[in-house]
């Protein structure tokens, strides 16, 4: 359970470009950006698939950080003002493709909704 390409970019073990890391997430540049900002963030532990594994025991500190990371970035990328998304796919029907927890960040153009 729980080893993924993230896992990998986690250890430093395959190149990602980086743009934001402390002790709880990581956040990189999506590699097939849907947006002219596209950043993933992660939390740094291997056991959150998906939100369905969300444990308020175990997991509220990472969540925080992930959201707190976001705001950082957005304000970063020069996106907080104009406004950005955050996405989190959560099984086949929405199009997860890696299972270790993500969230995507896009910004930097004018969103559509409902989503495809
Ligand atoms: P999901 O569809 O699971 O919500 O999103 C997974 C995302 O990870 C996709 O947007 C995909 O482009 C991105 N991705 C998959 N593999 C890699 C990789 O090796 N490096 C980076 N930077 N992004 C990846």
């Amino acid at each position: 359970m729980g080893e993924t390409i993230f896992s990998k970019i986690i250890r430093k073990e395959i190149p990602a470009e980086i743009v934001f890391e402390n002790e709880m997430v990581l956040a990189f540049k999506d590699i097939h950006p849907q947006a002219p900002v596209h950043i993933l963030i992660i939390p740094k532990t291997i056991e959150i698939e998906t939100t369905r594994d969300i444990d308020s025991s175990k997991h509220s500190d990472h969540l925080t950080a992930m959201f707190e990371a976001a705001n950082k970035i957005a304000e970063d990328f020069g996106v907080s003002e104009t406004g950005f998304r955050l996405v989190l796919n959560c099984g086949a029907d929405a199009g997860q493709e890696v299972y270790h927890l993500h969230m995507h960040l896009l910004g930097g153009r004018k969103m559509n909704w409902p989503p495809g």
